[in-house]
């Protein structure tokens, strides 16, 4: 690919970066204190500045998501069987297995991707010990009727919100709901700290556990009551995030206008199904998926094709499930999920971020209104 190419790719994503003098100046005092990781300043500003940012109470920050899940779901003491959707990250999946549990796959619902709660109580037994629902491309999942089943079976509800970080629900976070919910700050993130991830949770108790989990178990000088890991969030990612929360409400506020153009090009398209927020929502525009109905002039992977020739980077996002990888063979059966298993095959995440101009939205929605059948 020629240099001239690649300045023309469109990625699917594009990591914030704060002003360049905001972040040089933010570690300036790094190089006075010498203080590099094990929770120093910029650890303890980030965490007051996302308590208010959130308005939680209970938060631990880790060096990244999938270790916030892992360590959350160790802390909680969980045994048995974890329900979950296979239409995720790989994360979600593995962080249950990797911790000894069994997952136990819901499907979603046809309209936003997230656990379909009608179908939850039929997957509980006396093994199940979790509800771990994602709030998939930054879509609340029904967390009313998730925690009505929960309370009625006495489970515990950890959300996976690594999508979902700036969403509320009538003015509420997404953050305060379910006993606990893991936030994802990798670069790619509609917030990032480089590498990084966080758990809100409600009973205050955890607090200690996460922090001395995510460092060895070491509970004193000389005292090391756990098996921990470690899970560290360093200085340097602390100090991005403080940069990047200044500037996040606007960055969201640019998302959308790039969201609500798609929407408004694509919209009237027969065949395309998009992905709206609800009306109590403030969504952070996190990903565009368009999933392509059997109707369309074209199929998911033909569209991916057509952008890629106008090197345009959509990505196939999320496929295969978790329950269909190599490493699980033989373990799941995806045909017990259908709907996960449509919309796997038919979705496509399309390129957005804050500074994507509207003139490429435009060129992207031309690429692909020219494969459909025309307008419903
Ligand atoms: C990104 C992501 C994770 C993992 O977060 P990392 O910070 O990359 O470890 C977990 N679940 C979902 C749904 C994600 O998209």
């Amino acid at each position: 690919m020629s240099v001239q190419h690649e300045q023309r790719a469109i990625l699917v994503a594009r990591s914030s970066l704060p002003p360049l003098d905001e972040y040089v100046d933010e570690i300036r005092s790094i190089w006075q204190t010498h203080w590099l990781t094990n929770m120093g300043q910029k650890h303890a500003q980030l965490e007051s500045d996302l308590r208010s940012y959130l308005g939680v109470n209970g938060i631990a920050l880790f060096v990244n998501g999938h270790l916030a899940l892992e360590c959350v779901l160790e802390a909680m003491q969980l045994e048995g069987e974890v329900i979950t959707t296979p239409f995720t990250f790989a994360s979600t999946t593995h962080a249950i297995v990797r911790k000894g549990l069994a997952p136990v796959f819901a499907d979603v619902r046809a309209d936003d991707y997230t656990m379909d709660p009608s179908g939850l109580e039929a997957l509980i037994t006396p093994r199940t010990c979790a509800i771990l629902p994602v709030h998939v491309y930054g879509n609340l999942c029904d967390v009313d009727a998730i925690q009505e089943v929960a309370d009625r079976h006495g489970l515990v509800v950890i959300y996976d919100a690594a999508h979902a970080f700036g969403v509320t629900r009538d003015g509420v976070s997404s953050a305060a709901f379910g006993d606990a919910s893991m936030f994802s700050f990798h670069a790619t993130k509609v917030f990032n700290t480089i590498e990084g991830g966080a758990v809100c949770f409600c009973d205050p108790s955890l607090k200690e556990r996460l922090d001395q989990w995510k460092n060895f178990g070491i509970t004193g000088l000389e005292s090391v009551e756990y098996v921990g890991g470690n899970a560290k969030m360093n200085e340097f990612s602390a100090a991005m995030g403080i940069c990047n929360l200044r500037h996040l409400d606007a960055e969201i506020a640019r998302r959308r206008l790039v969201a609500e153009r798609y929407w408004e090009r694509l919209e009237a398209a027969r065949g395309l199904r998009l992905c709206l927020p609800g009306p109590r929502v403030h969504h952070n525009y996190a990903y565009l998926p368009v999933v392509f109905e059997d109707d369309y002039g074209a199929s998911r992977d033909q569209a991916r094709d057509a952008l890629a020739r106008q090197h345009i980077y959509s990505r196939k996002y999320f496929y295969p499930l978790t329950s269909d990888f190599e490493c699980y063979r033989g373990r799941f059966d995806s045909r017990e999920t259908p709907v996960a298993r449509w919309v796997a095959e038919r979705v496509l995440a399309l390129p957005i971020y804050a500074d994507l101009a509207l003139e490429d939205v435009d060129r992207i929605c031309d690429i692909l209104l020219g494969l459909g059948r025309g307008s419903a």
